[in-house]
């Protein structure tokens, strides 16, 4: 049977990137005003804030594991999907809601939502292709950038709407979004046929007590929401939480690649040595959705041919907007290299986003030496994202290729949800380095003042991740051989 295609891509393809564009429009359209919802409105000391925009982040991408999984063994992906995505537009419109117990609830809610949608719309686009499609990697790519489109018109459209108008509005508009997502999903979803379907349809309906078990799930995962409220209030706890999972999925790891044939086994311990490392590489990249942003409010001169941008709008547009940009450059280099035999393997890349990222931070804290009035330019501003999005084409869409390349079969959903649990890994550390930048609230308001508190730690992440792109490098020829 032949497949009706857009260009050269199944048509599929773009229903999910449209559903996947509106999501993501509203998940960073959320988070861009996070940290300084909590700051300026909430009136949270800086510490506290950190620590709870590193739980949100971390258990955001913790969730997919358990998404990931009820979709393999039970729901199918679609129904996961639709079902995520309700809870998120719940989240999304209970923090539309100006109350004080709103803002832990809808967090909570997208978390769950998340779990269930983020993994299986990402699966969803591997069912297209065959397994040994030439097309898969192009289509991953695709869809990497319309997660970035909607991102960075989320950020654009939230960030304005939230810091200027009313934080509330922003949190809607969010929502707003990602109902449009739902709903370009549910109708179009018969499009892909059988794809994605339940596994095992007649146990799903199955009922017990009166319910099927399909309704048992859904029911079962909203006991998660009030846990979730409770490290919220309780996030001590969450060091432990994330300590513990941390090395359950690294002994899971070891002990599955230790029973396997040796060719197997090194695979993994290859994929597990770059996973481990891209903890590091989050943890300093995620700055965006916090310290940054503050930053871009306190220190970044603003000012465009008079006119003031709104920073919020800025520092969430740029990331996924050179996302969107150098995409097209790297997938030019890639050819260009592989047709002369020169493509860097991944640990290379991986070294090589660490050194991009370690450039970026590098310009952020020279432009902090040279500001006087306690502001550096949106120039160097926007250059130093530059860098550091460089650094993340070389690592992220890389690492979800690898991830399906290096796993067994049987293992490649599991090890995607670890994949993602590396980011919750790196947005927790994320957090802990954000309040090692946070400014007392005397000198808040005052550029000058506030700067050095930035600046001492950026110098020291662009050091330490100088530092790691090294040695990934120095150790590349023997994760190569792996
Ligand atoms: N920005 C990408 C996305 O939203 C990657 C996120 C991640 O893996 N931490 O899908």
């Amino acid at each position: 049977m032949t497949e009706r295609t857009i260009g050269k891509q199944p048509r599929q393809l773009y229903l999910l990137f449209f559903a996947e564009m509106w999501e993501r429009f509203s998940f960073y359209g959320m988070k861009a005003l996070l940290i300084a919802y909590m700051v300026t409105e909430l009136k949270f000391d800086e510490p506290k804030s950190y620590g709870i925009l590193g739980a949100y982040s971390a258990l955001v991408y913790t969730m997919p594991m358990l998404g990931g999984m009820l979709a393999d063994r039970f729901l199918g992906y679609r129904r996961a999907v639709i079902y995520g995505g309700i809870l998120m537009t719940i989240g999304h419109l209970v923090l539309a809601l100006p109350q004080e117990w709103s803002f832990f609830y809808g967090m909570a809610f997208i978390i769950c939502g998340n779990g269930f949608f983020k993994p299986n719309i990402s699966s969803l686009v591997g069912t297209l292709y065959e397994e040994n499609d030439p097309r898969r990697d192009s289509g991953f790519s695709l869809f990497y950038m319309g997660i970035n489109i909607g991102a960075a018109l989320g950020g654009l459209l939230c960030g304005y709407v939230g810091q200027r108008i009313n934080w509330h509005y922003g949190f809607g508009l969010a929502g707003i979004f990602m109902v449009l997502g739902l709903i370009v999903f549910a109708i179009g979803q018969k499009s892909l046929g059988h794809r994605g379907l339940p596994p095992n349809l007649t146990a799903l309906k199955k009922r017990t007590a009166g319910i099927t078990n399909e309704q048992l799930i859904y029911v079962a995962s909203l006991l998660i929401i009030p846990v979730v409220v409770a490290l919220f209030n309780r996030h001590e706890i969450m060091d432990y939480f994330m300590a513990v999972l941390g090395a359950v999925a690294i002994t899971y790891v070891l002990w599955e690649a230790f029973r396997m044939e040796a060719a197997a086994r090194n695979k993994l311990i290859a994929a597990l040595f770059m996973i481990v490392f891209s903890i590091l590489f989050w943890a300093f990249y995620e700055q965006n959705a916090g310290s940054l942003n503050l930053f871009a409010m306190r220190n970044v001169d603003m000012h465009v041919m008079g006119t003031e941008l709104p920073a919020l709008s800025v520092n969430n547009f740029l990331p996924p907007g050179w996302v969107v940009i150098m995409s097209f450059f790297f997938a030019w280099l890639w050819t260009w290299l592989a047709k002369r035999k020169m493509e860097p393997a991944t640990p290379v890349k991986f070294g090589f986003a660490f050194v991009l990222m370690a450039i970026g931070f590098l310009v952020f804290y020279l432009a902090c030496l040279n500001a006087e009035s306690g502001l550096i330019s949106l120039f160097a501003f926007a250059m130093g994202y530059m860098f550091i999005i460089a650094g993340e084409l070389c690592l992220s869409p890389i690492g979800l290729s690898m991830v399906t390349k290096l796993s067994p079969v049987r293992m490649v959903a599991v090890m995607m949800g670890i994949w993602f649990f590396a980011s919750a890994g790196g947005e927790f550390l994320a957090g802990k380095i954000g309040k090692m930048m946070s400014v007392p609230e005397a000198v808040q308001n005052n550029a000058v003042a506030s700067l050095p508190y930035y600046a001492t730690i950026l110098k020291e992440i662009a050091i330490a991740s100088a530092i790691a792109g090294a040695l990934i490098l120095l150790l590349s020829p023997l994760v190569k051989k792996w």
